[in-house]
């Protein structure tokens, strides 16, 4: 089981986090709107390709950027602290190769707690940092699951969800919460804020909660029954 965070662990700031459901990256045309609020972000725009070899999304993503006067820069390291605003962009791969590699881990759950810090977790990254986390998700395709970072509370989340009634939610399912607890279902271009983060009562009414976002394309599904 992940490290759940306790009580007054991150009281100190936190970053501001959104999950999204993959699609970034693809094309210009595929998120436009997402792309547009990327660009337009104050302060330095880094791209991290933490839960793939493959490096692909995050020069695409560049590219896309440039093409709208936009300058992005690829880090292989997590910021851990920053005086500055800087909005950091996860891509997508796999969550299970993400939650295999402890330095990596480490310096997610640093940066989640850096103030400056805008934070976009595509995809594979968004699946990591749930209490269960999901491998790859694209296609529509079968699930590994394996203990993720737990910076959610008691919540899970399923990217490229086919909609809130995807069978793999089950798969995410954690026998030790009441009904499997609480999972939130992101479909390719949905994006929510995540509201409370680092809260005590994560996961629970009144704790951490979703909001969808200006740029999103499409709606989550959340499985908590509100
Ligand atoms: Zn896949």
């Amino acid at each position: 089981m992940g490290q759940v965070w306790r009580s007054g662990e991150y009281d100190q700031g936190m970053a501001t986090l959104y999950l999204s459901g993959g699609g970034l990256g693809r094309s210009a045309h595929a998120w436009p709107e997402a792309l547009q609020w990327l660009a337009a972000q104050p302060g330095t725009l880094l791209l991290a390709s933490i839960a793939s070899d493959d490096d692909r999304q995050a020069r695409t993503l560049q590219q896309l950027l440039a093409n709208v006067g936009r300058e992005a820069t690829l880090i292989s390291h997590l910021p851990q602290d920053s005086a500055e605003p800087t909005t950091l962009f996860l891509c997508g791969g796999d969550a299970t190769r993400l939650l295999g590699q402890p330095e990596r881990v480490r310096e997610l759950r640093s940066a989640l707690t850096a103030p400056n810090l805008t934070i976009v977790a595509d995809s594979a990254s968004a699946m990591a940092l749930g209490r269960r986390a999901a491998s790859c998700t694209c296609g529509g395709h079968a699930i590994r699951v394996t203990s993720g970072i737990g910076a959610l509370g008691s919540w899970s989340v399923l990217a490229h969800a086919i909609g809130g009634n995807d069978e793999r939610l089950a798969d995410l399912a954690d026998a030790a919460l009441p009904n499997g607890g609480p999972r939130l279902a992101l479909p390719v271009g949905a994006a929510v804020e995540v509201l409370g983060l680092g809260s005590r009562t994560s996961g629970e009414p009144g704790g951490l909660d979703f909001r969808s976002t200006s740029w999103s394309q499409a709606s989550a599904h959340r499985s908590d029954a509100r």
